[in-house]
């Protein structure tokens, strides 16, 4: 089978795509991580393989909490792509101090609030060109 870029949704996540590999790894075992730059301490978030502070391309994994609260959110009823359930619920939900853009599911979007408790839901989508699973950052409503 042909593969078509274009048509992916999804990011490309293993090691032979991104030095961030392992944010990925980490995800699918059940833990949201970012880096560390090693020159300033600062972390960013999204997990970045240089540091946009002070141009530093070394950095460390730390392990972010499972939970956080919803900062914002909107819900999106329609034009989703093919595989997409509506409603989606996009939020931005702060974790450790960074605001995490990601996707809720499960959520009743009459329901949802502002400042509502999250725990990490890892989303499986799906498998790249070479049959790896890959896992995208969500929250579950707590
Ligand atoms: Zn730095």
């Amino acid at each position: 089978m042909t593969y078509f870029r274009a048509l992916d949704p999804f990011p490309l996540e293993s090691a032979d795509h991104t030095t961030l590999h392992e944010f990925y790894t980490r995800l699918g075992a059940g833990t949201l991580t970012t880096t560390k730059c090693r020159g300033c301490g600062r972390s960013a978030w999204p997990p970045r393989g240089f540091c946009a502070e002070c141009g530093a391309a070394a950095f460390d994994w730390v392990d972010l909490a499972s939970e956080g609260t919803v900062h914002a959110f909107t819900v999106q009823e329609t034009g989703l792509p093919a595989g997409f359930e509506a409603p989606r619920v996009f939020a931005i939900v702060k974790v450790d101090g960074h605001r995490v853009f990601t996707v809720l599911t499960g959520a009743e979007p009459a329901a949802l609030r502002v400042g509502q408790r999250v725990r990490l839901a890892p989303l499986r989508v799906a498998d790249d060109p070479k049959g790896n699973p890959r896992w995208l950052p969500a929250f579950e409503v707590v």
